[in-house]
């Protein structure tokens, strides 16, 4: 006799195979080996439809809509962006099943992916009303949540949101988030010109001092060093204020960014749902940004990201080769999206090709996304992991503190 337990593994089993032989084939964007995006015919791996991209793993829907995105869309544009965005999400998931061996990400239930979605989150109700301030030109992970008692909204699982692009001009963009980042010659100026000014002031002090108690001991004489400091100061000080008129030679005329669109930013979003078994997705920190983008160059194998695909982005691209040097600046929360980070945890990779990933996954089990900084946390956290997942912990340490130093650490 059959049982209905066996009747099920049957229809699973029937069911799993016909799902892995309905092959179905889209165009999706790629990079190709010279980084530059690319239209191939991919296959669409896990789907569970022939006619929607509803899949194992990820569902991607129009908005707030809970349907999947017909295989038949019309509207061309959304097409591709849901099949762009599909492929590139399971090629995430593959590498953080298998390559990262994540139980978390194995388990985790099927992700809803909303496209074209403006509404800001809402902690409360999934979703604000489409009134207040609609967004685009960004995407987000958004964490499972269970709607306020008494009201009619069902509880909702792990969601990666894509907003719609806008083009808006430079000069309009707000002062915070994405954008926050103004013209580099400010920015890198503006970082320069604390930790001078200090070594200004100090050599001032002790000039003085030295003015006072052994004026022999100066060899040019005391009025020229003293005016020599100021100059410094002012001469940095205008500077920093003529850079603010230089935004025209920096910065594009417009800008827009197509998150859907640019695969480096698809596996930035997933890490950052992979990583959220630490990681609350609750906040914007330079720690948590930059542990995302490192994980997104690892499953890209590149180590820019938004770069070279200006019919998709025109904001600032990153690169983990970023040679600046640590300031207690990156900290700040306005520099979340800085490639700072990503510039530190790659010169790591660099030296530990082999163990930089493991290091830096177990690293987030020590972190916490509200309270976590780069100099303290992050670095020990990374420290700490290399007890048990460097080759030669001893000597690795060392290593990994000579390569922090010449970072400015
Ligand atoms: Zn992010």
């Amino acid at each position: 006799m059959i049982s209905s337990k066996s009747i099920f593994t049957s229809i699973v089993l029937f069911l799993a195979v016909n799902t892995a032989n309905a092959q179905i084939t889209e165009t999706v964007l790629v990079r190709n080996k010279h980084f530059k995006p690319v239209f191939k015919q991919e296959v669409l791996e896990n789907l569970l439809s022939s006619s929607s991209f509803d899949g194992l793993y990820f569902k991607i829907v129009n908005g707030k809509s809970d349907e999947a995105i017909s295989l038949s869309e019309k509207d061309e544009a959304l097409k591709l962006k849901a099949a762009t965005t599909y492929y590139h999400l399971n090629l995430a998931r593959k590498f953080w099943a298998e390559e990262m061996k994540s139980e978390y990400v194995k388990a985790m239930p099927k992700v809803t992916v909303r496209l074209e979605i403006t509404n800001r989150f809402s902690e409360l109700g999934h979703f604000q009303h489409e009134s207040i301030e609609p967004q685009h030109n960004n995407a987000l992970s958004i964490p499972a949540g269970e709607p306020m008692e008494g009201v009619e909204i069902p509880a909702w699982g792990n969601e990666i949101w894509f907003r719609p692009v806008k083009k808006i001009l430079s000069k309009d963009l707000p002062a915070s988030g994405l954008d926050a980042e103004g013209n580099p010659l400010t920015k890198y100026l503006s970082m320069l010109s604390k930790p001078i000014q200090s070594t200004y002031v100090n050599r001032f002090i002790q000039v003085t001092f030295q003015n006072w108690f052994y004026p022999q001991s100066l060899q040019t004489p005391y009025q020229e060093l003293v005016m020599r400091q100021f100059a410094t100061i002012l001469g940095i000080q205008l500077l920093l204020e003529g850079s603010k008129h230089a935004n025209r030679l920096f910065l594009e005329k417009y800008y827009y960014l197509d998150t859907a669109m640019i695969p480096e930013i698809i596996y930035h979003e997933f890490s950052h749902v992979a990583l959220s078994d630490h990681l609350a997705l609750s906040l914007s920190t330079p720690m948590l940004e930059g542990m995302a983008d490192y994980f997104a160059t690892s499953i890209s194998g590149s180590p820019h990201i938004a770069s070279k695909i200006r019919k998709y982005s025109l904001s600032q691209p990153k690169d983990a080769k970023n040679k600046s040097p640590y300031n207690q600046i990156f900290e700040s929360n306005l520099f979340a999206n800085s490639d700072f980070v990503l510039s530190v945890l790659w010169l790591i990779k660099k030296e530990f090709p082999e163990q930089a990933d493991a290091l830096i996954y177990d690293a987030r089990t020590r972190l916490k996304t509200e309270t976590s900084d780069i100099r303290h946390d992050l670095i020990g956290s990374i420290m700490e992991s290399c007890w048990r997942f460097c080759r030669d912990p001893r000597r690795d340490r060392m290593r990994i503190r000579e390569i922090l130093e010449d970072k400015g650490f």
